[in-house]
């Protein structure tokens, strides 16, 4: 069975499923050609264990013979004490102007369907 990062990124794939068995029955098409998919660096999703859980997550269901494109969206952040807007690797990296640790997100937690062809 799966460990428990592959655990968090089986639920996380089986919950893409569910998006796509919602448009699938809402468009009565037959199943999914590709999947696009956008998620943020800053996630908390490790791609390889997603990779890895994947073809257990879509047996028997509209994605089974999809194809998976993932998008990885960069972390990006605004410092409240300065404006300056920076690139984050990481949730508790500071800013790189003044190395204040206050910060607002703008991009990279973003997990969702961006694209979906249907057949
Ligand atoms: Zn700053």
């Amino acid at each position: 069975m799966f460990n428990n990062i592959e655990m968090h990124e089986l639920s996380v794939a089986l919950g893409i499923v569910k998006i796509a068995e919602n448009v699938i029955e809402k468009e009565k098409a037959k199943s999914v050609e590709l999947i696009e998919l956008e998620i943020g660096s800053l996630a908390g999703i490790e791609f390889e264990s997603l990779d890895f859980v994947w073809p257990a997550a879509v047996k028997n269901t509209v994605l089974e013979r999809a194809i998976k494109k993932i998008n990885i969206t960069k972390g990006k952040a605004k410092c409240v004490d300065c404006d300056t807007v920076f690139n984050i690797n990481h949730l508790y990296d500071s800013c790189p102007n003044c190395k204040s640790n206050f910060k607002g997100i703008l991009q990279g937690k973003e997990l969702r369907v961006k694209a979906l062809e249907i057949v």
